[in-house]
């Protein structure tokens, strides 16, 4: 272990500590009320059913749906697999073309493309600068084939939030299901699934401080009600739907978590809105070069994306030791690959790896702004000082390929 003292936390759009009060609702879970939900025939299994029941009509409540059109997962990566593999397969003799956006996250965009081995095609629309998907755009892109449409609510990267109650209505209009990834919104803004009109919609409960391999795909089942297979066989639980013990310590810990999100979700949003601005100006007024990523109005109260040219991503991540943020490259492998939610902006490759995303959260305070402000300034201009970028064109630097 390092002596240094910890960086301060603002990435909170990856994941969140685990609220106490969430760990407190577990705890029993783990204690005497570890029965399996599935037993039907003895009180162990009555007192997880129970559980689990109170926990999904809590969860089907704060998203605007019924309990019943619940399925628990393993997170929402495994929910967006479920809702758009399984409507694919479901209704495949009807139509195999799906519709998403640029913008959409992996989990939603790799399982489009995966479903290519299956005959199906996916057109991938574009956004503007700001990020935000035009409804008319998914309107021209509805084909006699399309069978489902999948748009995120807010972006995890840049924040921008996308006008899916307008894209719901041309699906509707048209009879195509809609598949919205709310991962990033619910917990943070109001998120009503029934007034959106999404037929399926996935979170997860570890970016609302509840703990991780939980989520949930919400299924409509009426008007329309929508038919879906399953990703795995097994013990019939979740409808069938998602077969295997109920994870019942996780769902109790969503549910709770979610709890506490709503218990004070405008407040909280107007608190991490303010001390996101003011993130934002402290960065903006003493540095210049700096431009944000994704919509000013339309976007998530805790997220902020900067571009800073004139820096080398990769150098000013390693000089950001104080705080810990994201970079706007997948740093998974030796080589970063730009961010494709940068790129689809119409940022340079080399711009879209010179960006931060900063995103904060309740343990967030103001002098944890002060302090990312001051070693943003700070470690920019000691790179701008010293950048061969600024001096020679890119002189004694490995020329990136285009
Ligand atoms: C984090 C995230 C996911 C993946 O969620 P997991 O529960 O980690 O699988 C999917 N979509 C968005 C928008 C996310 O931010």
């Amino acid at each position: 272990m390092s002596s240094t003292p910890r960086p301060i936390y603002l990435d909170y759009n990856a994941t969140t500590p685990v609220d106490r009060r969430v760990i407190e609702a577990m705890m029993p879970c783990f204690g005497e009320q570890f029965g399996n939900a599935s037993s039907a025939v003895h009180r162990f299994g009555w007192e997880a059913s129970r559980l689990a029941d109170r926990a999904r009509e809590t969860i089907a409540a704060g998203i605007g749906a019924h309990p019943e059109e619940i399925i628990f997962t393993s997170g929402a990566t495994e929910a967006n697999n479920l809702a758009i593999k399984g409507v694919a397969r479901a209704v495949r003799e009807h139509g195999r073309h799906l519709i998403t956006c640029a913008t959409e996250h992996r989990a939603v965009l790799d399982p489009c493309h995966a479903l290519a081995a299956e005959g199906f095609t996916t057109t991938v629309l574009k956004v503007d600068a700001e990020g935000v998907l035009d409804p008319a755009h998914i309107k021209a892109a509805l084909g006699d084939d399309t069978v489902l449409v999948s748009v995120m609510l807010a972006n995890n990267e840049i924040g921008t939030i996308q006008p899916v109650a307008a894209i719901a209505e041309i699906c509707h209009e048209r009879g195509v299901l809609l598949h919205c990834d709310a991962t990033q919104a619910v917990g943070k803004l109001p998120v009503h699934a029934a007034s959106l009109g999404a037929d399926l919609l996935s979170f997860t409960a570890h970016k609302i401080y509840g703990p991780k391999g939980v989520g949930a795909l919400m299924v409509r089942r009426s008007r329309p009600r929508v038919r879906l297979l399953p990703l795995c066989e097994g013990g019939g639980q979740e409808q069938g739907l998602r077969p295997g013990t109920l994870n019942v310590p996780g769902i109790v810990g969503f549910a709770r978590a979610l709890e506490l999100c709503l218990a004070d979700m405008d407040g909280e949003a107007r608190r991490l809105a303010a001390l996101r601005d003011r993130l934002e100006a402290g960065i903006l007024t003493q540095l210049d070069g700096v431009t944000r990523n994704g919509s000013v109005e339309q976007r998530l109260p805790n997220t902020a994306s900067l571009t800073f040219t004139g820096v080398d991503g990769a150098a000013m991540l390693a000089g950001l030791d104080e705080i810990a943020v994201a970079s706007g490259a997948a740093c998974a492998s030796a080589d970063p690959k730009p961010s494709h939610v940068l790129l689809a902006l119409g940022r340079p490759r080399e711009l879209a790896a010179a960006s931060l995303r900063f995103s904060l959260g309740r343990f967030s305070s103001a002098t944890d702004v002060e302090v990312a402000i001051a070693a943003v300034v700070r470690t920019v201009m000691r790179l701008r000082e010293h950048s061969p970028l600024r001096h020679t064109e890119r002189g004694g630097r490995p020329r990136r390929a285009p």
